[in-house]
């Protein structure tokens, strides 16, 4: 039987052992597989070289989103030429777990659904988690920045922990996010009473049936459009400039669209790392 180690690190969760089952020979090294990485560069290439043609003159940041994916497919992109540092992940337990075990030069961004209680935990433990950009109710906004005070206290940090305010701009009821008449509340109580978390901007997944209809950079989606004025009327509520706030919205099936309505932050997941495996088969607790 083999048995499954990385990093030293005996790892129950199968969203690590999937890819990650090395020899016991080898305990200490996380192993990247070269065709693996090699694909995986080609397509973040790939991906960058889309967004370029459309940012123009902004910098469009791209988030790697590798949840449900093995650690050692982000330390592959993170040791590459190309070098990635911005990648996403959607359950907390997974963030964590994967933060311990990889470079502390990763920027990660919780991306997901927020749960009230994991919010200290996440922002106490992650000394490098750089953004979390689900942030829908004040009570989690609270929580972080507990948990980001907790963990000032007891080591010096370079910088506040950003934060997006998610909007629900698609009116579906389960989807979260804050309402968009709602948004310029939640953002005023980040800005004024948070010192330890940055408002960045504003965040939305969309509805699906609308990202598969308007996928190509011409075709208009509701829900971008929505976002973007959502955010100048924050933005003219606050007093600030609409570019201090940005945009965080498109993934893979609509990222040109997305930049191509002023998105400043994409998050790419499928198109790079290949579909991913049922939630359930990779058993993560969150
Ligand atoms: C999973 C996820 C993504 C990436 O989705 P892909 O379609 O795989 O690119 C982006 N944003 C959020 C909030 C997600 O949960």
């Amino acid at each position: 039987m083999r048995t499954k180690h990385l990093a030293g690190i005996r790892c129950r969760n199968t969203f690590i052992v999937m890819t990650d089952t090395v020899a016991s020979a080898e305990p200490e090294k996380m192993r990247i597989d070269p065709r693996r990485a090699e694909a995986l560069l080609s397509n973040i290439k790939d991906v960058q070289q889309r967004i370029q043609k459309l940012q123009g003159s902004r910098k469009v940041r791209l988030i790697a989103v590798s949840k449900l994916k093995p650690a050692n497919d982000v330390l592959a992109l993170h040791e590459s030429q190309f070098g990635q540092t911005d990648f996403g992940e959607n359950y907390t337990q997974e963030l964590i777990e994967k933060a311990s075990i990889l470079p502390a030069s990763i920027r990660w961004h919780m991306i997901g659904a927020l749960q009230t209680n994991k919010c200290k935990p996440l922002a106490e433990q992650v000394a490098n988690l750089y953004c979390v950009s689900s942030v829908d109710t004040v009570k989690k906004a609270d929580a972080l920045e507990k948990g980001r005070a907790a963990l000032a206290a007891k080591q010096e940090l370079s910088n506040t922990l950003r934060v997006l305010v998610q909007v629900n701009t698609s009116g579906e009821a389960e989807k979260s996010g804050v309402e968009p008449g709602e948004t310029a509340a939640l953002c005023q109580h980040i800005r004024d009473k948070c010192p330890h978390l940055h408002l960045g901007g504003l965040m939305t997944i969309g509805a699906i049936a609308r990202s598969k209809q308007a996928t190509t950079a011409d075709d208009e989606n509701e829900d971008f459009v929505c976002l973007r004025d959502t955010r100048d009327r924050v933005a003219a509520e606050l007093g600030v400039e609409p570019a201090q706030l940005e945009l965080s919205m498109g993934m893979s099936s609509d990222f040109e669209a997305a930049i191509a309505q002023g998105s400043d932050e994409v998050r790419v997941g499928t198109t790079i790392f290949g579909e991913r495996p049922p939630r359930k088969d990779a058993k993560i607790a969150d």
